[in-house]
């Protein structure tokens, strides 16, 4: 019998952190309810006292989430604590996840405080969030550049103080898996209660070692693995989920594990999130990646043929890919579409149906094939709407250089014209919003790619842009690719003024 372990997901917390990546409210719900679907028996939601809108996803999520727990991230201090408490006040499964540092490179140099403080205050942390929520995680941050005998005395305080789960994180990358795997053996036979706790491990990838050391970790007592969607996550990025999964699963004659992962929504949840924060995924990424099942050697393809298994070590489909790609069309009507919405995780109340209904029927008359990619990008962007301040409701551009566009939004009850003249179509288009909103943007980053197959393919056009300083992402998907990079241009003019809007300029996110 394989030994049960835990996947603790951090893509809407350390993985939001990657540049890039950061995602609103409403993004981190859909992702979140992909995760549940996934099966990961945690989702880390973020970190609540870095802002109001932090604080608010978390509340969100904690609210949305049933079946998984889901974990909040407070710095072993009491106001971080009690407001990660309170943004999880409403969820099913709530885990408070407080830490502290333990290297001495970050006592002396980060938190100015002795071995003897930290312990204190590991002490302190843990017993009010052990007051506030019932289950806890506190994590020894830097533990695998810390000493061993000290990480020994944290894990006894944090148990004696009520922790019920107990991570070491390589919060640098910079362990290797004999070294982590020793780790654990060493802390877990030298404390005397650790048979209470489960113990976690949190790697980050900058030597290219975060999976490895994931499993090894589990070699060494480890039975709780913290990870990311497509590895995503600060720097070079955390334990890709996907991976230390599909290890686990192909490797099970030597990796006596298995976790509660629904291989089969792996591909799902790693394009939904693509498709949220506009991050690409490296044609050659294990698992997910558009090449990791492509055969092009023609030896290969003869002996896929006569045999997958003589090339192939796991199915394209146990992770969810060539899933006879359902195909809709025009005459498919409300119900297939909603059935179809359905199966790829989306509730839909009737209002939000009806709605999508008249954008598919838009797009089925212009590209007569609607894949699930086009699917999925016609339901994300319908729920950014809802929350928008203006919306695009006409874009007519004449010309090339230079070129003029006469733009029309909505904002409430009121249709709002004006036109402008730019270098080329898109340019002239931004320049016509940007009167409009009463802001001044510059397109930082433009990028355009085609979703799925077919001459009118749906464009999805990525941008970043600078407002005197503060940089916003933003996406768009159209059949007409001059739509598609306006629709995204609007969508970071949008979270601009959604972001003016708030006050607070909030703290700075941990590394851990
Ligand atoms: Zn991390």
């Amino acid at each position: 019998m394989a030994t049960m372990i835990e996947i603790f997901d951090t893509t809407l917390r350390d993985g939001e952190q990657s540049p890039g990546a950061s995602m609103d409210e409403h993004e981190k719900i859909q992702l979140a309810l992909q995760l549940e679907r996934l099966g990961v028996d945690i989702i880390e939601a973020g970190f609540p006292i870095a802002s109001k809108q932090e604080f608010e996803a978390v509340r969100k999520v904690a609210e949305t989430i049933k079946t998984s727990r889901v974990a909040a991230l407070a710095r072993a201090v009491p106001g971080d604590i009690e407001r990660a408490a309170s943004a999880l006040k409403s969820a099913a499964k709530p885990v408070l996840h407080t830490f502290i540092a333990t290297s001495d490179i970050h006592l002396e140099h980060k938190l100015r405080m002795t071995r003897p403080q930290v312990l204190e205050a590991a002490d302190n942390a843990v017993r009010l969030a052990k007051s506030l929520v019932p289950r806890v995680e506190f994590s020894a941050e830097d533990a695998t550049r810390s000493d061993w005998e000290y990480l020994v005395e944290v894990t006894k305080v944090a148990i004696a103080a009520g922790a019920d789960v107990i991570n070491l994180p390589d919060t640098v990358g910079f362990t290797t898996p004999t070294e982590i795997r020793d780790m654990f053996r060493y802390v877990i036979s030298h404390v005397p209660d650790s048979g209470k706790v489960v113990f976690s491990s949190h790697n980050h990838n900058d030597l290219g070692l975060a999976v490895s050391n994931a499993l090894a970790a589990l070699e060494g007592g480890a039975r709780q693995i913290e990870c990311t969607i497509n590895g995503i996550g600060e720097r070079a990025g955390n334990t890709s989920l996907e991976e230390v999964v599909m290890a686990m699963r192909t490797r099970n004659d030597i990796y006596t594990f298995d976790c509660g992962i629904q291989s089969r929504e792996i591909v799902p949840s790693s394009t939904l999130l693509s498709k949220i924060t506009g991050l690409a995924i490296p044609y050659n990424k294990p698992i997910v990646g558009r090449n990791a099942f492509a055969h092009e050697s023609g030896i290969h393809q003869h002996g896929m043929i006569a045999n997958a298994k003589t090339y192939e070590i796991m199915t394209p489909e146990s992770v969810g890919r060539n899933r006879s790609d359902l195909v809709l069309g025009k005459h498919s009507g409300r119900a297939g579409l909603a059935k179809r919405s359905a199966e790829l995780g989306y509730q839909m109340d009737e209002q939000q149906l009806n709605k999508l209904y008249d954008k598919f029927i838009d797009l089925a008359d212009k590209k007569k094939e609607v894949y699930d990619d086009d699917l999925r990008m016609l339901i994300v962007s319908q729920n950014k709407e809802d929350f928008e301040i203006f919306h695009l409701k006409e874009v007519d551009t004449f010309g090339h250089n230079p070129a003029k566009a006469i733009i029309k939004l909505v904002k409430g009850d009121e249709t709002l014209t004006d036109s402008a003249t730019g270098d080329g179509p898109v340019h002239a288009a931004c320049v016509a919003i940007d009167r409009i909103a009463e802001v001044s943007g510059q397109l930082e980053t433009f990028e355009i790619r085609a979703t799925t197959p077919g001459k009118e393919a749906l464009g999805e056009a990525y941008v970043t842009v600078n407002f005197s300083g503060k940089h916003m992402k933003g996406k768009g998907a159209s059949t007409s690719i001059i739509e598609a990079a306006v629709l995204a241009y609007l969508d970071a003019v949008n979270k601009y003024l959604a972001y003016q809007e708030s006050t607070d300029d909030g703290i700075a996110a941990p590394v851990m």
